[in-house]
């Protein structure tokens, strides 16, 4: 699905006309590629993260000159006065990040926190990140990482994905990071060598980008969509060289036969990625009961069912990830889906909930709540919503389907261990639930 105000933005006259009425201009972002390292990062501030993260930093591949990423360690502002080195640092820097840059401010978790004071100070970087990221502009973004005491070292997987062009379309995103073990890959390029991930709804859409990634990354991936998408679902599994798996998840014995799959084909697997999800908006009044009942089967209680198999047959490996699909929508709400929004909250409640319970297992999960993204769900909206989804986010434009399968596959990591009970947006930091 093309954007042709985007592709008419980037064309001499319509660059021109962009500027002179003030319209949105949608810049191009920088995504994944090999050889598209980012240049060289400032990092500044005096917490207990900074030194762990020059190390980091000092590992990671750099090219090219001026600022592209900028990175400042606030764990160490104790009350509201320190907040100053904020300004201090970042004003004099701001301004000189190269497009598609990328700004990480690095916090203590508040909630973690031994006084009021610095639980307040710590609690406001939130709202400085958050307004960066919608000011920075030109396909520049702002995160916030909370890192727990003693997961000073587990933060490496989360600053690769943050500083990349693996995340151009995240943002504003405050992201919390625990202590546990790290699982460091030989290759960071392919982190997922030797492991079975499972991908439900991979058939087409953004199934298909989740497949296609997390093969990149080395998997062997198992497609999995109904019997009705076999032949679509063939062809993933084939581009992908992984294995097709037809199965409808609402049926009674689907979880049966999937616990079955894994223990006969596989002993067990790795990754599992709930995104199949199904829309049937009506507003409530006008909404059949099939409509409310199936949307809420296929998005939230499918899940439920997977995830409680796959946790009492063990059925997940060591260090093994669940990574399910919300939605902005579940977070903010959206007229005519009262049944797809309250799927799609649960779901968000279902990562909370079990977080706990999943770490006890040495598993984590998460969730991802892309906005608007180009596919053909999008592509059937009325055109007025649909340009008003694709340009209210700070950067003006869609997401593809492979934004967020490279988010999945940050979550999906084994050197992801301390990243579990996250809900990451990939909205382009959405004006909606903002
Ligand atoms: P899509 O309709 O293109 O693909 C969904 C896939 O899920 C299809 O291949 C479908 O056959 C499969 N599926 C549906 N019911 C199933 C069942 N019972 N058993 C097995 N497979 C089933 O949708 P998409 O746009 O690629 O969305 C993927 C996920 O992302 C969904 O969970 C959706 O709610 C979520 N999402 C999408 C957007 C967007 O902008 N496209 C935004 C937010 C969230």
């Amino acid at each position: 699905m093309t954007d042709r105000y985007a592709t008419f933005a980037h064309s001499g006259a319509g660059r021109f006309l962009v500027k002179r009425l003030g319209l949105p201009d949608p810049p191009k972002l920088r995504r994944y590629g090999l050889g598209n390292e980012f240049g060289p990062v400032t990092l500044g501030g005096s917490g207990r993260l900074a030194e762990p993260t020059r190390h980091i930093l000092d590992k990671l591949p750099t090219a090219g000159e001026g600022t592209s990423a900028v990175v400042f360690d606030a764990s160490g502002i104790a009350d509201s006065t320190g907040l100053g080195a904020l300004y201090d640092f970042f004003h004099p820097v701001i301004r000189s990040v190269r497009p598609s840059g990328r700004v990480i401010v690095l916090g203590a978790p508040p909630e973690l926190c031994t006084s009021a004071r610095e639980a307040t100070a710590q609690r406001a970087l939130e709202g400085f990140v958050r307004s960066l990221g919608k000011e920075i502009g030109r396909g520049s973004t702002a995160q916030l990482v909370y890192v727990a005491p003693g997961a000073e070292e587990a933060t490496e997987s989360t600053l690769r994905f943050l500083l990349s062009g693996r995340s151009a379309y995240v943002s504003g995103q405050v992201i919390r990071i625990g202590p546990a073990a790290v699982d460091v890959p030989d290759d960071w390029d392919r982190p997922l060598v030797g492991k079975t991930a499972i991908v439900t709804g991979a058939a087409r859409g953004i199934g298909a980008a989740i497949a296609g990634v997390l093969t990149r990354e080395g998997a062997h991936v198992v497609c999995l969509d109904v019997p009705a998408a076999g032949e679509d679902l063939s062809r993933v599994a084939n581009e992908n060289k992984g294995t097709a798996l037809q199965l409808d998840l609402t049926a009674e014995d689907a979880p049966r036969r999937l616990a079955d799959f894994i223990a006969t084909r596989h002993v067990h697997a790795d990754v599992f990625v709930h995104n199949a999800g199904i829309t049937r908006d009506k507003t409530l009044g006008k909404m059949s009961a099939e409509q409310w009942a199936s949307v809420i089967d296929v998005n939230l209680a499918s899940q439920e069912r997977i995830n409680d198999v796959l946790l009492a047959e063990r059925l997940l490996g060591d260090n093994g990830r669940i990574v399910a699909v919300s939605s902005v929508s579940g977070i903010a709400g959206n007229r005519g889906q009262t049944n797809y929004a309250t799927s799609k909250a649960g779901v968000i409640g279902l990562v909370q909930a079990t977080a706990g319970a999943v770490a006890e297992h040495g598993l984590t999960i998460n969730a991802v709540a892309p906005g608007f993204i180009e596919t053909k769900m999008t592509a059937a909206m009325p055109m007025f919503l649909r340009e008003s989804g694709r340009r209210l986010n700070s950067l003006a434009q869609g997401g593809l389907p492979v934004d967020v399968a490279e988010t999945i596959a940050w979550l999906a990591s084994p050197a992801s261990g301390g990243v579990n009970g996250n809900v990451v947006r990939v909205c382009g930091q959405s004006l909606l639930g903002a």
